[in-house]
């Protein structure tokens, strides 16, 4: 079984943490409690931290010459300085961090469907934005993974988060040790995940760790590093999915009968049409690879790249199941 580094997560302190809401309330959100075993997590609450009592007045986003301002409309107050000093000095000061759970919809915390009004009495929305805190964790991570408590609950977009959280802490540990060794297998476990992320980007990684021009390892690992992140942002396309089921099959091919090999191939029929998820065909070439004794295939990261355990949350329904 896979072991794993806890990667480091800042999270919304409403959710799950404290009641810390402007009401007075705290959000379940089952992303987040799935992780408390998991992973490092880092409460924040940036309108506690800037002095606001709990409960509170309601604070919005106001779009005042062409600027978004944070206000407290009951005391007619500009909190944008203090929330923006507050942001930079509590970003600045994290060192290591592999991801970043917001709660949606929030004037600080939203990542992007904050309401913006046309001003501070009542008066109509002019937009949407991301909220003061959230703006300023882009700018500070601009590389980050980056969701929010609502997006979270689509399993496709759940998975992308973990696996990327998951693979970038592993990533941080390696770093620490600043050995090529341990970099080529770190590349080597991942191989096939990241050939369903991006085939051109993995040749490139590859690359850059056989080191045919004599670069330093410091180099090296800022190279990599920079690609890894790179990488990570975009979720992998189902059809890169199924390349790499039909690569990771070839292991196989002799070994298989010709009702296994065309039971396969009606499962990827099947996901092609979005009637069962992935891990319905991943699990069947697990067992291949137990049967077959495949050793390399064994310890591929493309099976398990994150906690099984996590695997379980449930899904809002919504997207497909990439
Ligand atoms: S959304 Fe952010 S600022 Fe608002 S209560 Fe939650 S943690 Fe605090």
């Amino acid at each position: 079984m896979r072991t794993f580094t806890k990667p480091r997560i800042v999270v919304s302190k409403c959710l799950e943490f404290e009641a810390c809401r402007y009401d007075g309330a705290k959000i379940k959100s089952n992303a987040v409690s799935q992780l408390f075993d998991n992973a490092e997590l880092i409460p924040v609450c940036p309108e506690v931290e800037i002095g606001l009592p709990t409960p509170r007045e309601s604070i919005r986003i106001v779009e005042s010459n062409g600027e978004e301002r944070l206000v407290l409309p009951s005391e007619k107050k500009d909190l944008t300085n203090q929330m923006n000093q507050f942001s930079d000095l509590f970003l600045s000061e994290l060192s290591e961090v592999d991801g970043f759970i917001l709660k949606g919809r929030s004037p600080s915390c939203g990542i992007f469907d904050t309401k913006v009004y046309a001003g501070i009495e009542k008066s109509p929305v002019v937009k949407k934005s991301a909220g003061l805190f959230a703006k300023k964790v882009s700018e500070h991570f601009p590389d980050s993974v980056i969701e929010d408590d609502g997006r979270l609950r689509n399993f496709s977009i759940r998975e992308h988060f973990l696996t990327s959280v998951f693979t970038l802490s592993e990533f941080r540990d390696i770093k620490k040790s600043k050995s090529l060794e341990a970099l080529n297998h770190f590349h080597a476990r991942n191989k096939y995940l990241f050939l369903s992320y991006h085939p051109g980007l993995l040749k490139e990684m590859g690359k850059s760790i056989a080191n045919h021009d004599g670069k330093k390892v410091e180099e090296i690992y800022f190279y990599y590093e920079r690609t890894l992140l790179n990488m990570m942002k975009k979720k992998p396309k189902f059809t890169s999915h199924i390349n790499v089921c039909q690569h990771i099959l070839s292991f196989f091919k002799k070994e298989l009968t010709p009702l296994e090999k065309e039971h396969f191939i009606t499962l990827l029929d099947q996901y092609k049409d979005k009637r069962i998820p992935l891990s319905s065909i991943t699990s069947l070439l697990k067992s291949w690879v137990l049967r077959f004794d495949q050793a390399y295939l064994f310890n591929q990261t493309y099976f398990e790249p994150y906690p099984e355990s996590l695997v379980e949350i449930t899904d809002s329904g919504k997207g497909r199941s990439y």
